[in-house]
């Protein structure tokens, strides 16, 4: 019963500090929310989980970083499909150990980045229980009226593009990234995006997601691919365009369009993140990476997975 009375009591000031939203008449306290699509637009979900002891320690994570990064990791994946967030439902298994503030403190970073991207918390389930802490976080948006950009879409010619840079980020910048919503969608708006993916996995990974999905190969170019300061400043023996293609976390976009609206994007960028063009789709499959004297080696796909 004791529990029952925090559950609700917890849910009510979640409710408490979500405002309203007209496309969102029904949110945190029915059986389900409402939500309104009023054009032709196609409705996007994405979800993903967060365990402690898998994803992140707490500490030196803190609740309020933890509860941010469940919602940013969905809102990447809604700005790789260009796509624009609308809601979040967030559920959780809470350790009995934990408190009404350590849930709070979750919920405040949560709200904090959803209010950022005009995002309303539209429900979620709490539990709790004596094992470690989840969290898992789906994001319903639409699509814009260019549609979803996928991974399948990459063509030989295609320059191959990313914002930002890569490597390093179990250093911080995983706790703290910004989801490359914004410039998804302006990219969109920008140019025709033959295939858009976050970069979660790592840079390597993920560009053979493209790859697999479009059925075509690639070309790397060594010495354009963005490595970033926390990449060179590991100090583990492996070069750092080794960390900027393996290490995952970057929660950056890497895109493929043609190679005159690639060159026009750098002419002209339409932000302020770095863009950068670090090679070229070829017929075939793999990806080989071309270092300054036009040697060439296989790329392997490096990167981290879960081991089923
Ligand atoms: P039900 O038993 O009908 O599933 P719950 O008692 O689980 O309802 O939840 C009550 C309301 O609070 C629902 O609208 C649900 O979506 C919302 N909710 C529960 N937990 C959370 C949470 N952690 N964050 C946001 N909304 C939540
Ligand atoms: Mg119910």
């Amino acid at each position: 019963v004791t529990r029952h009375t925090h559950e609700f009591e917890l849910i009510e000031w979640i409710r408490s500090i979500v405002g309203e939203s007209p496309r969102i008449p029904v949110g945190i306290g029915d059986d389900a929310a409402a939500i309104h699509f009023p054009r032709d637009a196609k409705c996007l979900f994405a979800t993903d989980m967060l365990m402690e002891g898998v994803h992140f320690r707490c500490p030196p994570a803190t609740p309020r970083q933890i509860g941010r990064k469940a919602l940013a990791v969905n809102l990447s994946d809604m700005a790789a499909m260009a796509g624009r967030p609308l809601a979040a439902f967030v559920s959780i298994a809470l350790p009995k150990a934990v408190g009404r503030a350590w849930a709070e403190e979750l919920h405040r970073g949560i709200h904090q980045l959803a209010m950022e991207f005009g995002v309303t918390l539209a429900g979620g389930d709490t539990n709790s229980w004596n094992g470690p802490f989840v969290i898992s976080v789906g994001v319903i948006g639409e699509s814009t009226e260019r549609g979803p950009v996928l991974r399948r879409g990459a063509q030989p010619g295609d320059w191959i593009m990313t914002t930002g840079a890569f490597g390093g980020s179990l250093s911080g910048k995983h706790l703290s990234f910004q989801p490359r919503i914004m410039e998804a969608l302006q990219l969109h708006e920008a140019v025709s995006l033959h295939a858009m993916i976050d970069v979660s996995d790592g840079l390597a990974s993920d560009l053979h997601h493209i790859l697999a999905e479009s059925g075509v190969g690639a070309v790397l170019h060594e010495k354009t691919i963005p490595i970033s300061t926390a990449a060179h400043d590991i100090n583990d023996g492996q070069p750092a365009l080794w960390h900027a293609l393996g290490d995952g976390e970057d929660f950056e976009l890497l895109f493929t369009v043609s190679r005159e609206e690639g060159q026009r994007l750098l002419d002209r960028p339409p932000f302020d993140v770095p863009l950068a063009h670090i090679g070229e789709i070829v017929v075939g499959a793999g990806c080989v990476l071309r270092d300054a004297d036009g040697r060439e080696r296989v790329l392997p796909t490096l990167g981290w997975q879960h081991e089923l």
